[in-house]
């Protein structure tokens, strides 16, 4: 016999042999209606959800540590874990039948931040991104997946900065997880706030890999998915099945295909240039408010919004399908009334891609059944919405798109027919499947309504049957349905009546027909329970057969919704439509920065449209003004309305001539990156040294204070020789706009041909400095930054007192600062040679005549260098 201790025992040992597979994650230990989590787990559970620690004694009388949270809730609890970078294997209880006492358990899943498919855990607007990594010398293997809409990509890069390729594609898809190989160094990674997984390094084994992927494709070779000769692609590609088969098994049938990319299909934008345009977040607080994304995010599907966000993270360099693009924007711009229709319409779309998702995965509910059909039912009238834009712009676009739908009628009828119209959130209780689709359901069911009529008719009955008025048939939990007699009529009850129980006032009676007909009524709900989850499966996986239709429709959608949002942000905002071409051009007149035009907006304030018109000579712009004057937000502007037209979308300006970039690259600001161990001026130099490096003739080129973080000259030198080099390096010749503070910079106008010089008009007004944030031809020669300082509220005598020292500082360098720069920068290394010559010379032992002959000797040297 099993005696409870000896019990206890064995749900520990069965506990800790299960716990010994899972060392890393926290182990929810199924028992009855909790999960609970032992020992240092339950430590760990207790202290991050803040909940109860209790204990449990072993037969040896000794105290285990002890935290449960009820399985009902336990997806909000493992939310907050896997938020806090914890990993939580699921073990379940399976099957009825105890072993020796104990019930069988087994994990069934592994959560994990990059696997988790919870509705509630997700983000509706961005893909939930599981990645992995594997470096090899120059090259290196990166894969990515989404498990809740399928999206499975890998890539192979070969390149001497292969360590920063990879940096930019994670911060790219900014994954949920990575995945890499104990033996590679990742802190690098960490550091950027990427949460890590490692995993053997075997399971990055490049045979393995593609074995596992052959076999999970059930192809022989990998070639069509184009990475068969791409060793390091397929190793990244097959630790991610192995990962998901480890911890998510119930997803792998969710990847049906895998696609190679290549960045060089896209703009390349690297991660500092990503963070300092603020595309999906801003630099300062992370928050997508006050990103370019949030700014034109007006799609109305989650889906939409994912793509949105894809787009926005990778604008294209093909002509043409940024046209077809800009064509399908244009199609629904030009037809208020039909945008704002097709807007409603499309709303109603919600996450058909995670919902078809679910039915593949087997684990969609009724309710999102039901919200399949309902899509389904509105997918006609939107083909009607479509085709009068289409009747009215002749979009080619949009006409692929709509042919890209599936109205998928079998799938229609089949949902309208099983599912009720409003079905319930999960399968607790019978309800889901409608009337008429199943016989055995609709059998069952008549059977119980028969028997539940005939004991509500009971009552009646007995009492005219037996004459005995106050006969009263009840229900109670213990004894089920009974006839309760007062004791005064017990006489008259007949004789096949069976007493079960004595009242003081009442007896209790069953009769052989009414326990037949209430194990009918209790059994009824579990057997109709079993039938209705056998035909929700059968319905699901008939969805999950037809899902790659259904899919196609949710991405034609996502991709409506995306073109019609970019059509609304235009009208909403007044952008144009850019002209967008091969040619090395770059014309945007009346152009307006999108954020912090909007910023302004709210407060009340208007923003001052510029133009940026490259003239054919013009390699680099050097833009000079007052601190605070716009020289910032005017080169931000530029970069943001080239990568907006890239995307597709409209440009804030009057009019837009763009030549594709294959990059963009940003200087901005300075910003220390001590986390990464990096100092202000290093990240400055890192940067510069990575754009000199990287960038072509087709790239575009925004420096913004270069040299700000060393010494003047040191920063000078630097930012006069960085110019050049853009400049005159055969492989270079970016179009570069360069903000600086350096007035002495505007002499290279007039060293350089492709050198213009810009400022920032000011109009002075007595001691007034009125900024007018109008970008002008020519240099400027002052920062006005004390006038900034005074705005900023730096106390008067500390303002009065900067002037003085202007002052003086001017007054000396108009003898010696503002001349001995210049000189030296034009010739550097003689003024360099000159005053180490002078510093070195012993005046003390010198002749007059000798010093003389000195000076002359130099003036001679620099006259001749002059020539
Ligand atoms: P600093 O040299 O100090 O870095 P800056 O010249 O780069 O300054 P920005 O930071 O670009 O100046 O702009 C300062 C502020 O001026 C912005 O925050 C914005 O409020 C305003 N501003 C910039 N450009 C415009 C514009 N075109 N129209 C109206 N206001 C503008």
């Amino acid at each position: 016999m099993t005696t409870g201790r000896t019990k206890v025992t064995r749900i520990r040992k069965q506990y800790l042999s299960i716990k010994s597979q899972y060392p890393d994650a926290i182990l929810f230990f199924r028992l009855g209606d909790f999960y609970e989590t032992f020992d240092k787990d339950a430590e760990i559970t207790a202290r991050e959800l803040d909940i109860v620690l209790t204990s449990r004694s072993t037969s040896k009388g000794v105290a285990i540590p002890m935290a449960g949270v009820p399985h009902h809730a336990a997806e909000n609890y493992i939310a907050r874990l896997i938020g806090r970078g914890y990993h939580v294997a699921i073990c379940e209880q399976i099957g009825s039948e105890t072993v020796r006492g104990i019930l069988p358990r087994k994990v069934v899943r592994v959560v994990t931040p990059g696997t988790i498919i919870e509705p509630g855990m997700l983000e509706s607007g961005r893909n939930n991104y599981l990645a992995a990594v594997v470096l090899q010398g120059r090259d290196a293997g990166f894969a990515f997946v989404d498990i809740t809409t399928g999206e499975f990509r890998a890539a192979q890069f070969s390149s001497d900065a292969v360590d920063r390729i990879i940096l930019d594609e994670i911060t790219r898809i900014s994954p949920a997880e990575l995945l890499v190989p104990d033996d590679m160094s990742h802190k690098i990674f960490l550091k950027r706030g990427v949460n890590v997984s490692q995993l053997p390094q075997w399971k990055f084994e490049a045979a393995s890999s593609n074995q596992i992927l052959r076999d999970h494709f059930d192809v022989t070779t990998l070639a069509g998915f184009g990475i068969g000769d791409k060793k390091q692609a397929i190793r990244a590609s097959g630790a991610i099945l192995h990962y998901l088969g480890d911890t998510q098994s119930g997803a792998l049938r969710l990847l049906s295909s895998l696609a190679t990319y290549n960045t060089n299909d896209y703009m390349q934008l690297d991660a500092a240039t990503r963070r300092n345009l603020e595309l999906t977040k801003t630099a300062h607080s992370g928050e997508a408010l006050g990103s370019l994304l949030q700014v034109l995010d007006d799609t109305v599907t989650p889906m939409g919004g994912r793509l949105l966000r894809q787009w926005i993270n990778r604008p294209l360099l093909d002509v043409s399908a940024i046209n077809e693009r800009l064509d399908g924007v244009s199609s629904i711009y030009d037809n208020g009334v039909l945008r704002s229709r097709l807007r409603d319409h499309l709303r109603s779309f919600g996450d058909l891609e995670r919902l078809v998702n679910r039915a593949m995965g087997a684990i969609a509910s009724p309710r999102d059944m039901g919200i399949i059909r309902d899509i389904l039912k509105r997918l006609p009238a939107l083909m009607t919405l479509l085709d009068e834009v289409q009747s009215e712009s002749k979009c080619h676009a949009l006409l692929e798109l709509e042919e890209r739908i599936d109205l998928a009628p079998e799938i229609l009828e089949m949902l309208k027919h099983a599912i009720v119209d409003d079905p319930p959130a999960n399968l607790q209780k019978p309800g889901s499947v409608r009337r008429g689709w199943s016989k055995e359901l609709d059998h069952v069911v008549a059977t119980s309504r028969n028997a539940r009529d005939w004991i509500a008719g009971l009552e009646a009955l007995e009492r005219k049957q037996t004459g005995i008025k106050s006969l009263k048939v009840r229900y109670n939990k213990v004894f089920g349905y009974f006839i309760e007699v007062t004791k005064a009529n017990a006489e008259m009850v007949p004789d096949d009546y069976i007493r079960k129980q004595t009242l003081v006032n009442a007896e209790r009676y069953i009769t052989p027909d009414l326990k037949e007909y209430e194990t009918t009524v209790l059994n009824a709900e579990e057997q109709m329970l079993a039938i209705e989850r056998r035909v929700f499966s059968a319905v699901c996986s008939e969805v999950g057969e037809q899902a790659a239709g259904l899919l196609r429709t949710a991405r034609a959608i996502a991709h409506i919704d995306v073109l019609t949002a970019l059509a609304e942000a235009a009208a909403r905002m007044d952008y144009v439509r850019p002209q967008v071409v091969e040619d090395d051009v770059l014309e945007i007149v009346g152009g307006r920065h999108a954020v912090v035009e909007q910023t302004m907006q709210h407060s009340g304030y208007l923003f001052i449209p510029n133009d940026c018109r490259f003239l054919p000579h013009e390699r680099v712009w050097v833009i000079t003004g007052p601190n605070m004057s716009g020289k910032s937000t005017f080169l931000r502007q530029v970069a943001l309305c080239v990568l907006m037209a890239q995307v597709g979308s409209f440009v804030p300006a009057e009019s837009a001539h763009i030549g594709v970039v294959d990059r963009i690259f940003t200087r901005i600001g300075s910003r220390d990156e001590i986390h990464a161990g990096q100092s202000t001026f290093m990240v400055e130099m890192v940067e510069a040294a990575d754009i000199l490096n990287n960038a072509t003739p087709s790239s575009l080129v925004i420096l913004d204070e270069i040299g700000r973080g060393t010494s003047t000259y040191d920063g000078l030198a630097l930012a006069w020789s960085i110019i050049e080099h853009l400049h005159d390096h055969p492989g270079l010749g970016s179009k570069t706009l360069f903000a600086t503070h350096y007035h002495e910079l505007t002499d290279l106008e007039n060293q350089l041909s492709g050198v213009s010089n810009y400022n920032v008009a000011v109009s002075e007004e007595g001691d007034d400095v009125v900024f007018l944030h109008q970008i002008v031809d020519g240099g400027a020669d002052r920062s006005y930054g004390i006038h900034v300082a005074r705005l900023a509220g730096v106390p008067k005598a500390a303002v009065h007192r900067a002037e003085e020292i202007l002052t003086g500082l001017e007054a000396l360098g108009r003898g010696v600062v503002s001349e001995a720069p210049k000189s030296e920068i034009g010739w550097p290394p003689l003024g360099n040679e000159l005053l180490r010559e002078l510093e070195q010379l012993d005046i003390s032992s010198m002749s007059p005549l000798e010093a003389l002959n000195k000076l002359f000797e130099w003036q001679q040297r620099y006259k001749s260098s002059d020539g």
